[in-house]
Formats: C-alpha cells, sequence, structure tokens
C-alpha cells in the first residue's frame, strides 16, 4: 500500500517519525528539521479525517526512563506545526486507553520508546561477555515482539517515516510490520522520496554519474566505495582518505591523519578503479598546517611531499579545479563527506569548491544527492542546501542503503 492511494477517513495510524530533535539545556528544540521532515504524511492522515498516534524515539536513554530525553518537551511544537493540540501519552507502552479515545483529527504523542529495552531489542543489563547474555538476548527478542504488538494494537495501520532508523530492526520501525497486513502498512511520503533519491543513485542513473567520497577514513567508506565502484564514471576521493592513498604510493605525508593498516587497501582500490575504467580522481596539492586548529600556519604543497610537522587540512587550488571539472559536466552525484577540515573557516575552500560545482551542476539538470552527516553540516553552513537536488535525513541509514544492504525498516513493509 502507498500512503497516497490509502484513505484515513474514520481510521488510527500509528507512524513512527524520527522526532529525535536536539534540545538545548532548557529542553528547547535547536533544530526543527526532523519534525518539519515528518510534517506532509502527518498532515495527510489528518486532512482525510484519520486520528494519528505518534511514536518516536530521543536521544539514548538506553531502555530507562530519563526525563532528559522525554518527548513531553517537545509536545508545544509538533503541536504548532500541526495546528492541533497534541495529547501526550506518558508511558507508550500503557496508552491503550488514550488511543482508544482518539477522534478524527485528533493527535497522541507516545513517549520515547527507548524508555523500554524491548524497542531495541537488546538486553541492557547483562554485559555481553557475560555467558548469560545470549539467553537474555532470547529472552529480549520475545518481549520485543510482545512490545510492538502492544504499539500495533492502538491502531488500524501502520505508516514508518523515520528514514533515519530504517537501518535499524527495532519494535517500531520493522517488528511491528508483521501484525499488519500488506494493505495496511505503509512508507511514509519522506521515506518515499529518501528510497527515490538512493534509488536515483543506484539503479536509475543519469551518466555521468560523479560520486565524491570524503571524510576522514577510507576504512569507514570501504563498502560505499565498493558498491559505487561498478556505477560510477568518475569517482572522487577527498579529505583525510587522501593521505593514505599518497602514502600509499609512495609520498611523504608528514603528520597527516593516515591510515597505515589501510595502505594495501587504498591499492586495491586504485587498481579496481583502473580495471572498471573508472576514473579515479585523487588530490594533488593540498593546504597543509603546522597545528590542528584555525589559526595555524598555512602552505600549499603536493599532497604527496607535505614537510615533516605539518599535515593536509584541505584539498588545494590545483585539486579543488580538478574536483570541479569532475562535477560540473554530471548528471547525476553523489556527496558524501568534506574536502577538508571544514569545521574550521580557513579550511573550507575544497568542500565549498565541491559545493558549489554540484550547484552548477544541479542548475543544469543533474541530481544531486547529499547525505551522511557531515557533507549536511557543509552544504548547509555554505547556505547553499536549496542548490542541490536533495539532502538526505539519513546518516548511517543512507550510508547502508548506498552500500546496497538491505534496510529492514524498508523491507518490513515493502517485503
Ligand atoms: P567522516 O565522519 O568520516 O565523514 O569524516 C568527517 C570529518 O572528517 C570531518 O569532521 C572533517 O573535519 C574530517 N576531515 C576532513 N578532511 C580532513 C583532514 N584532511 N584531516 C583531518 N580530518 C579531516
Amino acid at each position: 500500500m502507498t500512503l497516497d492511494n490509502f484513505n484515513f477517513a474514520g481510521k488510527k495510524a500509528i507512524v513512527r517519525v524520527d522526532f529525535n530533535v536536539p534540545l538545548n539545556e532548557n529542553g528547547q528544540i535547536t533544530d526543527d528539521t526532523r519534525i518539519r521532515g515528518a510534517l506532509p504524511t502527518l498532515k495527510k492522515i489528518l486532512a482525510d479525517g484519520g486520528a494519528l498516534i505518534i511514536m518516536s524515539h530521543m536521544g539514548k536513554p538506553k531502555g530507562k526512563v530519563n526525563a532528559k530525553y522525554s518527548l513531553s518537551q517537545i509536545v508545544d511544537a509538533v503541536s504548532a506545526h500541526l495546528g492541533v493540540a497534541v495529547k501526550f501519552a506518558p508511558d507508550c507502552a500503557k496508552a491503550a486507553d488514550a488511543a482508544a479515545a482518539l477522534k478524527a483529527g485528533e493527535v497522541l504523542l507516545l513517549e520515547n520508546l527507548r524508555f523500554y529495552a524491548e524497542e531495541e531489542g537488546k538486553p541492557v543489563d547483562v554485559d555481553k561477555e557475560d555467558p548469560a547474555y545470549e539467553e537474555a538476548k532470547k529472552a529480549m527478542k520475545a518481549k520485543q515482539k510482545e512490545f510492538a504488538k502492544t504499539l500495533a494494537s492502538y491502531a488500524d495501520c501502520y505508516v514508518n517515516d523515520a528514514f533515519g532508523t530504517a537501518h535499524r530492526k527495532h519494535a517500531s520501525t520493522a517488528v511491528i510490520a508483521d501484525y499488519f497486513d500488506a494493505d495496511h502498512k505503509m512508507l511514509g511520503l519522506l521515506m518515499e522520496k529518501e528510497v527515490t533519491a538512493v534509488d536515483n543513485i543506484l539503479n536509475n542513473i543519469k551518466r555521468p554519474f560523479t560520486a565524491i567520497m570524503g571524510g576522514s577514513k577510507v576504512s569507514t567508506k570501504i563498502g560505499i566505495i565498493e558498491n559505487l565502484m561498478d556505477k560510477v564514471d568518475n569517482l572522487i576521493l577527498c579529505g583525510g582518505m587522501t593521505y593514505t592513498f599518497a602514502k600509499a604510493m609512495g609520498g611523504n605525508v608528514g603528520k597527516s591523519i593516515c591510515e597505515e593498516d589501510k595502505l594495501d587497501l587504498a591499492l586495491d582500490i586504485m587498481a579496481k578503479a583502473k580495471e572498471k575504467g573508472v576514473n579515479l580522481v585523487l588530490g594533488t596539492d593540498c593546504v597543509a598546517g603546522d597545528d590542528f586548529s584555525n589559526d595555524c600556519h598555512t602552505q600549499i604543497v603536493p599532497s604527496n611531499n607535505i614537510p615533516e610537522g605539518w599535515e593536509g587540512l584541505d584539498a588545494g587550488p590545483e585539486t579543488q579545479k580538478a574536483f570541479a571539472e569532475a562535477i560540473k559536466g554530471a548528471k547525476t552525484i553523489l556527496w558524501n563527506g568534506p574536502a577538508g577540515v571544514f569545521e574550521f573557516d580557513n579550511f573550507t575552500a575544497g568542500s565549498r569548491a565541491i559545493a558549489q560545482a554540484i550547484a552548477e551542476a544541479t542548475k543544469n539538470g543533474a541530481f544531486s544527492l547529499i547525505g551522511g552527516g557531515d557533507s549536511v553540516a557543509c552544504i548547509n553552513k555554505f547556505g547553499m542546501a536549496d542548490q542541490v537536488s536533495y539532502i538526505s535525513t539519513g546518516g548511517g541509514a543512507l550510508l547502508e542503503a548506498i552500500e546496497g544492504k538491505v534496510l529492514p525498516g524498508i523491507a518490513a513493509i515493502k517485503g
């Protein structure tokens, strides 16, 4: 079933959203992007004449009640966004009466699902090394099913609109779907958009396709790099991983971030790119600093000849040009991970050059997807979020999807 085709009139829908919004020390929301992301789904259900039961996690309370992570803190904000006075259920597993009393057009927000260890389905009081752990895990899995069944009992249909947790097999993201038939469970509109965006990158590719992988380490990106190798025309590898490649090729990288145990892996990636005819673009020059700080001394040096005591902190001007060249003519673009330590204002030029080239290509009709944490922070820092096609709301979930893994939250609904 799809959300657009389902008429919610007279129905109660339980919707898993990602309302894990950042709060300041006074419990005020500092960024409501995630709430805004779920509004199209929530509003469609209300507009149809349905009743809404909203559920989410917040933070990592590890199966214990913790006021710091109470969703009661966001009731007013959700009410304001929906234009409805949202009711609150202070115990998500004991909300049957509140759910039963809901009328069309009314909204009930459940307390943080992760106040129950059953949500994640992992024992919290038994150490992983403890021989009793396996038994405890089995018992917890059974309790997780019961918990999911309780949540399911509140509603007639289930909607999952929480892409950020779609890579987790939790009670509310996957197990609950077992208690609804195919006609009564569906992805939310945000999820649909995310799935389409990933599909544009993995299956529905317009060529040329340029992927830009940056960040600190090659080891955390290897799964994605390998999956993309069969799909891309140009592969830009930038950021901290530049120096692992430079070192692997016999260069001097000074005190740059470098994974000594991944030098063979770097050579392997280079060989694979050659074999598959992928144009691998690596930095040739960099902005090196004499300290890991914004105000350190800097010099432009070749990426494979960095003086002792210096470290590469951003892409140099020649590299920026080469990156822009590989991006500008692309029709499909994926960007994950910055080209330098963009948190320091003096080392943003490489990432900015990438963002600008992506904006230009997008203007010329390319589909550009930005996602996976830091590149999103980067594009927001540059105020360029509206110049790309799609910014994913999923960190780990997006990365796993691009690696080609099946996300449990999506499989639970689509099969
Ligand atoms: P990741 O979480 O792997 O995507 O890495 C993102 C982080 O990589 C950001 O915090 C950047 O500051 C960092 N980064 C990018 N380039 C470098 C570099 N040349 N040296 C050290 N860290 C870097």
